[in-house]
C-alpha cells in the first residue's frame, strides 16, 4: 500500500504525519478532530462511522451524504472572500462547474480590495456620517472592482467620492423598463435598477423584471392601470422627491419609454423644481416593440415615411376625437391606450379623411409569450375585435405598412 505521490509529497512538504496500515477502532483513540473516511468498503465506511459517531468526533465518508457530518464545498477562495459551492452531495461535478464559472467572473484582485476594505472601514465611518453616503462609497467601489474596472487606493477613492458628492442626497432615477420581455431591458436599466434603495414601479412593469431590482430595496407599486391609480402622479412625484432628498437612491421604474405616454417629463419637472439629481433612462417603447414583435415595420421604402404615436384616450378622460393635422397616404400611426376606444377612434380616423379600408392591427401583450396580433380594416376592425377579444395593454397601428404582416 502506497499513497499518491502528490499527496505524501504534500503531507511531507507541510510536515504531516500519517501512517500507512489497516483500520483499527484504537486508531481514534487520540481523539482527532474529525475524521474522512474513504475505503472502497462500504463495511469498513458504516464502522469507521459508527466508531467516531460513538465518541463524538466529526466524520465524513467520502460519496456518502447519510455518512457525512460535514461536507467540503467546491470552494472559491480569494481570502478573505470564500464562496462555497455545494449541491449537498447531489451533483459534484455541477457544484465544481458553478465554481469555475464564478471563478471566471471574479476579478483577481477582489481578495485584496476586501483585505484593504476591513482595514479602512473605520476611516470611512469616520469620514462619512450617513449610513446611506457610505454604502453608495462602497457600492461604487466594489462595483467597479466587480465590473472589472481598476480601482485606486481607498483614500483616493474617499477623497474622489467626497468630491463628487458633497452632500448625502439622493437620486432619481427614471427608468423604461421596455414593453415587458425581460431581455428588453437595457444594461443601464438593469445597473441602476441593482443600485437603487427604494423602487417604485408600474402596473406595465412585469414582475420577472420587478424582481432583478436589487433585493433588499423598498419596491412600492404605484399602479396605473386605467382607472386603476394606486397612487395619484402628484403623490408620485412628491414620493420621488421626498425620498431623494433623505439620500437615497430613487428608481422610477416605468413600462415602455418614460417619455412617451409615461409621465416622465412630469416627474423631470418635479426633480427639477425640487433641486433633486435625476438621470433618465430611454426604454423600448411599446410601439416599437409591438411592431417589430407582429412583424410590421413602422417605416418602409415606398410604402410609409413618417411615423406619428398618438394616444386613443385624452386626460380629461376622453377617446381620441380625430387627427388634428391632415393624414397622409404614407404615414403611419401608432395609438396608445387606444384598446377600450376602438370604436370612437376608428370612426374618428375615418371622420378625419381615413378611407374605410385603411389597415389597422391591434398588437397586444406586445413582446411577451402571449402577444397576440389582430388586423382588419378601419370599417371592419370593431367586429373582428369583438369576436376576438385581444386583451389590454394593446397597441394599435393604421397605415398601409400593416398591408406587411404576414401572421
Ligand atoms: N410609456 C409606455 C406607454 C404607457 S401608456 C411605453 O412607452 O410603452 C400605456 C399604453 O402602452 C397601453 O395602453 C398600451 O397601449 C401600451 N402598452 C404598454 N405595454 C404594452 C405591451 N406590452 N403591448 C402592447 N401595448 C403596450
Amino acid at each position: 500500500k502506497r499513497l499518491d505521490k502528490d499527496f505524501a509529497l504534500f503531507l511531507d512538504s507541510h510536515g504531516y504525519d500519517y501512517f500507512i496500515k489497516s483500520y483499527d477502532k484504537t486508531d481514534l483513540n487520540n481523539s482527532p478532530a474529525l475524521i474522512i473516511c474513504a475505503t472502497d468498503d462500504n463495511g469498513l465506511n458504516r464502522q469507521v462511522y459508527d466508531d467516531a459517531k460513538a465518541l463524538n468526533i466529526a466524520i465524513n465518508v467520502v460519496d456518502t451524504p447519510e455518512l457525512c457530518d460535514f461536507i467540503f464545498p467546491a470552494i472559491v477562495d480569494r481570502s478573505p472572500v470564500v464562496i462555497g459551492v455545494s449541491s449537498n452531495g447531489k451533483a459534484p461535478v455541477l457544484a465544481r462547474l458553478i465554481r469555475a464559472k464564478i471563478e471566471s467572473v471574479l476579478p483577481s484582485g477582489i481578495g485584496e480590495l476586501a483585505e484593504k476594505a476591513g482595514q479602512f472601514r473605520q476611516t470611512i465611518k469616520d469620514k462619512l456620517h450617513d449610513i446611506n453616503h457610505r454604502r453608495h462609497f462602497w457600492e461604487g467601489v466594489f462595483g467597479r472592482s466587480l465590473q472589472g474596472e481598476s480601482v485606486g487606493e481607498l483614500a483616493d477613492e474617499l477623497a474622489k467620492f467626497t468630491h463628487d458628492n458633497p452632500n448625502p442626497v439622493g437620486e432619481v432615477y427614471i427608468v423604461g423598463a421596455g414593453a415587458g420581455d425581460v431581455d428588453l431591458l437595457t444594461f443601464k436599466a438593469l445597473r441602476l435598477m441593482q443600485q437603487a434603495d427604494v423602487v417604485l414601479y408600474d402596473a406595465l412593469v412585469s414582475p420577472e423584471i420587478v424582481d432583478l431590482c436589487r433585493r433588499d430595496s423598498d419596491k412600492i407599486f404605484v399602479g396605473k392601470k386605467r382607472s386603476n391609480h394606486a397612487k395619484s402622479q402628484e403623490e408620485i412625484n412628491e414620493l420621488l422627491v421626498r425620498y431623494a432628498k433623505a439620500g437615497k437612491r430613487v428608481l422610477r421604474l416605468k413600462g415602455g419609454d418614460p417619455f412617451v405616454f409615461g409621465r416622465g417629463g412630469e416627474e423631470m419637472l418635479a426633480c427639477q423644481a425640487a433641486g433633486v439629481p435625476y438621470q433618465v433612462v430611454s426604454g423600448i417603447t411599446s410601439a416599437l416593440a409591438g411592431a417589430s414583435g407582429a412583424g410590421i415595420p413602422l417605416t418602409h421604402r415606398g410604402v410609409a415615411t413618417s411615423v406619428r404615436f398618438l394616444t386613443g384616450c385624452y386626460r380629461t378622460g376622453e377617446s381620441f376625437d380625430g387627427l388634428t393635422s391632415p393624414y397622409h397616404a404614407d404615414e403611419t400611426l401608432v395609438f396608445y391606450m387606444g384598446l377600450h376606444a376602438l370604436e370612437d377612434l376608428t370612426q374618428n380616423l375615418i371622420k378625419s379623411g381615413l378611407a374605410t379600408d385603411t389597415p389597422i392591427a391591434i398588437v397586444a401583450n406586445a413582446s411577451l409569450p402571449h402577444q397576440q396580433v389582430l388586423t382588419g380594416i378601419l370599417s371592419d376592425i370593431v367586429a373582428k375585435q369583438n369576436e376576438a377579444g385581444l386583451p389590454a395593454p394593446a397597441i394599435i397601428i393604421v397605415g398601409k405598412v400593416v398591408g406587411l404582416y404576414r401572421g
